[in-house]
């Protein structure tokens, strides 16, 4: 097992620093990974005047999984938008060919008051959102605006093809089987043609894994239910727009940004595994940064590339039991906690593991 390390800018060193004491220990342990680091984002461009070098490209295509920090700083926002640091994470999105975006909503209930909602709505809440990338109205043609001013028409096309949906539609089954066993399937089949093939696609797949029990949703009402009753999922899976919208909505559930991993996979189950924050710029160089959501993308790395559940339980488990001592980094304390440093979040994993 190869992993490619991409710690990129701002807090992105920081966090993955941390994340990386974890996986030393875990090799201490006897977990059989080889790893590798490179430049990405700005520090990629003022070293080698490019975000995505050819090198790091190739590191990150030669392994089986990336483990990615964050990109982007103000210092870099006045390059051309080809070489500005936010490119590089699309360009392995797109090099990789990592077609399926999976985003926890997970509440641990020592902060489930940091979420808008009443706390016993969200508490315990584990959810896994699954988003189709390639897809949908995003990509679809025909496209654009014509015509003359005053009778304007603009144009976008919902387009998906089977393969499309099928891919997408497994991940989610392997995904669903990983965890408790329930998938639900969103989609709009009662006005939409390509949701109708998007429903049907998912009731041909589902044979093929019995042990997972198959639900739809039409996408208004999984939006209302995600506020009225987010605990009732396990697994959602959707479409590029659909996804799109529920992923952000689920993770203001959870209302802490410094506590969220994500993956995005290709076919084979290879992937890029990154905090869904950016890198902070307001804070980076202070040691304040929480680096739990880069721990976390370690554990899905563990889990859903490489599938030592075990391994990744345990990671999951220490970040856990971290969070029950009491330990808060400034992003998730309440008014009056006292608040740990970056490193000092680690170290208390670290122990806990
Ligand atoms: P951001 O996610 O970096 O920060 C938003 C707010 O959340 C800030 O106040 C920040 O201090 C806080 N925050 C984020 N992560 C935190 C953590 N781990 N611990 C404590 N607080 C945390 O979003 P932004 O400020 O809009 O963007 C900053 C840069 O990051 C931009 O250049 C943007 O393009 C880039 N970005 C990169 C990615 C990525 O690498 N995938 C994703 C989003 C944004």
């Amino acid at each position: 097992m190869k992993i490619a390390i991409l710690p990129g800018d701002g807090i992105g060193p920081e966090i993955m620093a941390e994340a990386l004491k974890v996986l030393d220990a875990l090799r201490r342990d006897g977990l059989k990974i080889e790893m590798e680091s490179a430049l990405v984002g700005g520090a990629a461009y003022d070293a080698y005047g490019h975000p995505l070098p050819a090198a790091t490209l190739k590191l990150a295509e030669q392994a089986d999984a990336v483990l990615f920090g964050s990109v982007g700083s103000p210092r870099h926002d006045a390059l051309p938008r080809e070489h500005r640091p936010e490119k590089a994470i699309l360009g392995l999105r797109k090099e990789c060919d990592f077609f399926a975006n999976l985003r926890p909503a997970t509440v641990f209930p020592e902060l489930a008051d940091a979420s808008t909602l009443r706390a016993e709505v969200v508490a315990g809440l584990d959810l896994m959102i699954i988003r189709e990338l390639t897809g949908d109205i995003y990509f679809g043609e025909p496209r654009g605006v014509s015509g003359e001013k005053g009778a304007r028409i603009g144009v976008n096309t919902m387009h998906y093809t089977e393969a499309q949906i099928r891919r997408i539609m497994h991940v989610g089954f392997r995904t669903a089987r990983q965890r408790n066993k329930r998938l639900c399937s969103i989609d709009k089949m009662n006005v939409l043609e390509a949701m109708q093939l998007w429903r049907d696609i998912a009731i041909e797949v589902a044979p093929e894994y019995p042990d997972v029990e198959l639900s739809h949703m039409l996408v208004d009402n999984a939006a209302m239910q995600l506020i009225r009753n987010p605990k009732q999922f396990d697994v959602m899976v959707a479409g590029n727009m659909f996804g799109d919208i529920l992923s952000d909505e689920a993770s203001m559930l959870t209302g802490s940004i410094g506590m969220l991993p994500s993956a995005s996979l290709d076919t084979n189950g290879k992937g890029l595994y990154e905090p869904i924050h950016g890198s902070a710029p307001d804070i980076a160089g202070r040691g304040i940064a929480n680096p739990l959501a880069q721990i976390l993308s370690l554990g899905m790395m563990l889990r859903y590339t490489f599938n030592l559940v075990e391994w990744a339980d345990r990671v999951d488990g220490a970040v856990k039991k971290t969070l029950a001592q009491g330990l808060r980094t400034a992003d998730i304390a309440k008014a009056g906690e006292s608040v740990c440093s970056t490193s000092a979040m680690g170290a208390a994993v670290l122990k806990n593991l």
